[in-house]
C-alpha cells in the first residue's frame, strides 16, 4: 500500500489574539510510517496535531486523514486516528477501565469489539484497572492516555511529546509499544519529540517546523546524510592565491586565516580533502576537524530568525 496516512495542504492556524501558529503547512505521511514532528518550542507542532485530532479549528487549508477529508467526513477521519495529547488531560473521577469504556462509548465502539483488558495489559495498568485517575502517578497518567488513543483501533496514532519528563522505564516501555503497533499492526504513528536521539533511533521519516512553517521533510536517511557534513580547519603556513575547487568539497577562508574545508563524509573522504589542499600548494602548519550533529542541523534549520 502506498497511501498516505494524512494529507495536509496550505495549512493555517492563527489564535483568537492574533497568533498565527500556523502559517500554511504542506507535508504528507506515508501509511505505515513513524513519522517524526519536530521543532522547537512554540513551533507549532502541538496546534498541527491538535488540528488532526480534532480539538483546535484550522483557518485555513485542508486536512484528509486515512483518504477521509476532515471537513466533508469528519466521523470517518476522526475515527481513523487516536491522539495521545501533550496535556494530562484525565477525568480525576473515573478508573483506567471506567476512561477506556468512556472513551470507547464516545467512538461507538460497540461492546463485543472493546478490547479494554487488553489495552489496560499493553500499557501495563492490569492492576491498576480500578484506582482513581487521582491516584495515579505522572507515568501511568500518561499510559492511560496512549490507552484512551488506542480504543477506537485507529489506523493513525499521534503522540505528542510521549516522553517528555518521563523516567528512561517508562520511556522504553512506550518505545517498545509503538514499535509493536507499528510492526505487529502496520498502525501508522506520528510523534513530536525534542530528543533528537530518540527521532533518530525511531523514526522513518522526519519532518522540523519552526515558527510555523515548514524547514525540512524527508527520510531519516537523508537527514542524517546531512548530518555526516563535517569541517576539516586547515591552517595554512601562508595564504592561498586562490581557493581550491572540487565538487562535492565547499572551502571558505575564515578570518583568522584559516581553510575551512567541509564535505560530506558519506561520499568524501578525509584523505580527498587533504590531497585537495596539498594539490592547490597549500602548506599545511595545523589541521584540525568540526563535526556538525543533528543538534546543529537541528539548529541551522530552526534558528535563523
Ligand atoms: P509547540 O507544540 O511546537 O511547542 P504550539 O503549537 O503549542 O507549539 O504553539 C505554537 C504557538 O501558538 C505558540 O506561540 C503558542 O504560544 C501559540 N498558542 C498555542 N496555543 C494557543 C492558544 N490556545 N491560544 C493562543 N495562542 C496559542
Ligand atoms: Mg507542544
Amino acid at each position: 500500500m502506498t497511501q498516505d496516512a494524512i494529507r495536509i495542504n496550505g495549512l493555517k492556524k492563527t489564535y483568537e489574539g492574533g497568533k498565527q501558529a500556523l502559517k500554511g503547512i504542506d507535508l504528507s505521511v506515508p501509511a505505515g510510517s513513524i513519522f517524526g514532528l519536530l521543532g522547537p518550542n512554540g513551533a507549532g507542532k502541538s496546534t498541527l496535531i491538535n488540528i488532526l485530532a480534532g480539538l483546535v479549528t484550522k483557518t485555513h487549508g485542508k486536512v484528509q486523514i486515512w483518504g477521509w477529508d476532515q471537513d466533508e467526513n469528519p466521523r470517518q477521519s476522526r475515527a481513523a486516528i487516536g491522539v495521545m495529547p501533550q496535556e494530562l488531560n484525565l477525568d480525576p473521577f473515573f478508573t483506567p477501565r471506567g476512561a477506556l469504556e468512556v472513551q470507547a462509548g464516545l467512538y461507538g465502539v460497540p461492546k463485543s469489539q472493546r478490547r479494554t483488558a487488553d489495552i489496560l495489559e499493553m500499557v501495563g495498568l492490569s492492576d491498576k484497572a480500578e484506582a482513581y485517575a487521582r491516584t495515579l502517578s505522572g507515568g501511568m497518567r500518561r499510559r492511560l492516555l496512549l490507552a484512551k488513543a488506542l480504543v477506537h483501533h485507529p489506523q493513525v496514532l499521534v503522540l505528542d511529546e510521549p516522553t517528555a519528563g518521563v523516567d528512561i522505564e517508562l520511556r522504553q516501555m512506550l518505545w517498545r509499544n509503538v514499535r509493536r503497533l507499528n510492526e505487529e499492526r502496520g498502525m501508522t504513528i506520528i510523534l513530536t519529540t525534542h530528543y533528537l536521539e530518540e527521532a533518530e533511533e525511531m523514526c522513518d521519516e522526519i519532518a522540523i517546523i519552526n515558527h510555523g512553517e515548514l524547514v525540512a521533510h524527508d527520510t531519516k536517511t537523508n537527514l542524517l546524510g546531512q548530518i555526516t557534513a563535517k569541517t576539516m580547519v586547515i591552517t595554512p603556513d601562508s595564504a592561498p592565491a586562490s581557493l581550491p575547487d572540487q565538487p562535492g568539497i565547499t572551502v571558505e577562508q575564515r578570518r583568522d586565516g584559516t581553510l575551512a574545508f567541509t564535505y560530506n563524509a558519506s561520499d568524501t573522504s578525509a584523505e580527498q580533502v587533504l590531497d585537495l589542499a596539498k594539490t592547490t600548494g597549500l602548506t599545511i602548519r595545523d589541521v584540525r576537524t568540526e563535526q556538525a550533529d543533528l543538534q546543529e542541523v537541528f539548529l541551522s534549520l530552526t534558528s535563523s530568525r
